[in-house]
C-alpha cells in the first residue's frame, strides 16, 4: 500500500482533535516507550507535551548523539533556474511574480560547482523551479555527470518525475531526492497551488513512493510551515517518513520542516509556527523517528540554528544563496525566499566546532557504488 492509500481515509480534523485531546500521561508514556507508535508522535506533538519539553530536549539529545553521534553533515544548494510554470502563493519563483528570470548555462553551473567545491563542499542539492523546457530531466542528468568528480553525493529538489526518469538520474550519478508535500492539508494545498502541474497533491504525495522504487539512496520528505497547523503537519510528515523509512529500508530518509520566509509576492503566513514550536516539532520528530535524518536550512536564523545543533539536527545547509549564479556570478536573477542565517560557511563549520560538533563534508561516496 501507497503512503497516499495509507492516509486516504485520515482525517485532518480527526488528527488535531487527538492532538489536542493528549494528557500529561499519554506524553510520559510517549517519552518512556521502548518503541514508539503514531499515537506516541501525537501525544509529543500535543500541548499537554508543551510544559515537558525540557525532558523532550534531553531524550532528543541522547537519541540523536547515540544513532548519529556529534556530527551535522553540511551541504550547498545550487539553484539551476528560477524559470517556474507553477502559482504556489507562497513563493517568490511563482511565475506570476514580475521577477528576474535565469537559466544558468551548463558553463555556468560548473562555475557553481567549482565555488561550491573550493569552500569544501562535497555535498550539493540541485534545484530548480517547475520548468522543464528550461531544464529538462536530460540537462539534469548531464550537469549529474558534470558534476560527479566534484561531489560525493548530489541530491536534487525539482519537479516530479516518473519512475524510470529517476532510474536515468540515478545512473548519471544522482543519489538523493527531496520532495516537500508542503502542506499535507488537501484544502489548504488546493488554495495555496491554484495552477500548474503542482495542483496535483496525489501526484506530489506519491513523488518519494516513485523516488524509492527508483533506488534514490537518500530521500528527503518535508512540510513547509507557516501555511497550516504545524502540530497536524508535523504528524502527516512524520508518518510519511516512518512509512519511507519501512519501505525504502535501503535508503536513508531525512525530514525537512522549513519555515516560510519573505519572498517577491508578499505572501504573509497565515499560520506562523515560532521558535519554540520549531524546538517541539524537532524534539518530537526525534524522539518518533531515532533514525531519521533532520534537515535545517539557512532560513532559520543562525542563534537558533545554532541552539538546535545539540537537539536532533543531522543536515545543514550554509553560505547558501537562493538564485541562480548566486555563489561564481552574482547577477539581477531573483532568490526564492530571503535567506535568514546569512554567515559564511567557514563561520557556520567554526560555530559547530565550538558546540563539539564536528562539521562533516562528506559521509560517503559514490564511488564506493561502482568500486
Ligand atoms: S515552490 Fe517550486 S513549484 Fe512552486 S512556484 Fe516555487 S519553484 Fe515553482
Amino acid at each position: 500500500m501507497s503512503f497516499l492509500e495509507e492516509i486516504r481515509n485520515l482525517s485532518w480534523d480527526w488528527m488535531k482533535a487527538t492532538i489536542s485531546e493528549k494528557t500529561t500521561s499519554d506524553v510520559e508514556r510517549a517519552l518512556q516507550a521502548e518503541k514508539r507508535s503514531h499515537d506516541d508522535l501525537l501525544a509529543l506533538l500535543s500541548p499537554a507535551a508543551e510544559p515537558m519539553l525540557e525532558d523532550l530536549a534531553q531524550t532528543t539529545h541522547r537519541l540523536t548523539v547515540q544513532r548519529f553521534g556529534r556530527v551535522i553533515q553540511l551541504y550547498a544548494p545550487i539553484y539551476l533556474s528560477n524559470e517556474c510554470v507553477n502559482a504556489c502563493v507562497y513563493c517568490g519563483f511563482n511565475r506570476h511574480n514580475r521577477i528576474r528570470r535565469a537559466t544558468l548555462t551548463p558553463e555556468e553551473v560548473l562555475e557553481e560547482a567549482a565555488a561550491l567545491n573550493q569552500s569544501g563542499f562535497r555535498h550539493v542539492l540541485l534545484l530548480t523551479g517547475e520548468s522543464p523546457g528550461s531544464v529538462s530531466p536530460d540537462d539534469l542528468g548531464r550537469i549529474a555527470e558534470a558534476l560527479r568528480p566534484l561531489f560525493a553525493s548530489i541530491s536534487i529538489e525539482v519537479y516530479p518525475m516518473d519512475t524510470p526518469s529517476y532510474s536515468v538520474l540515478i545512473e548519471k550519478g544522482v543519489d538523493g531526492l527531496t520532495i516537500y508535500q508542503e502542506s499535507y492539508h488537501r484544502g489548504r494545498y488546493a488554495t495555496i497551488h491554484p495552477s500548474g502541474p503542482k495542483r496535483d497533491y496525489d501526484r506530489r504525495l506519491d513523488t518519494p513512493d516513485r523516488g524509492g522504487k527508483a533506488g534514490f539512496r537518500r530521500l528527503n520528505v518535508g512540510a513547509l510551515l507557516g501555511l497550516s497547523d504545524w502540530r497536524v503537519e508535523g504528524a502527516f510528515v512524520g508518518m510519511h517518513a516512518a512509512y519511507l523509512l519501512r519501505r525504502y529500508w535501503q535508503s536513508h530518509i531525512a525530514v525537512s520542516f522549513p519555515r516560510l520566509r519573505p519572498a517577491a509576492g508578499g505572501y504573509i503566513p497565515e499560520h506562523p509556527a515560532s521558535d519554540r514550536a520549531m524546538v517541539h516539532l524537532m524534539c518530537a520528530l526525534r524522539i518518533y523517528l531515532p533514525d531519521a535524518g533532520l534537515v535545517l536550512s539557512t532560513r532559520e536564523p543562525a542563534q537558533l540554528r545554532d541552539n538546535l545543533i545539540p537537539l536532533g539536527v543531522t543536515h545543514m545547509s550554509a553560505g547558501s544563496r537562493t538564485s541562480p549564479g548566486g555563489y561564481a556570478s552574482p547577477r539581477d536573477a531573483e532568490g526564492q525566499f530571503e535567506i535568514n542565517d546569512t554567515r559564511s560557511t567557514r563561520e557556520v563549520a567554526r560555530k559547530i566546532t565550538a558546540l563539539g560538533y564536528e562539521p562533516l563534508w562528506k559521509d560517503w561516496d559514490a564511488a564506493f557504488l561502482h568500486a
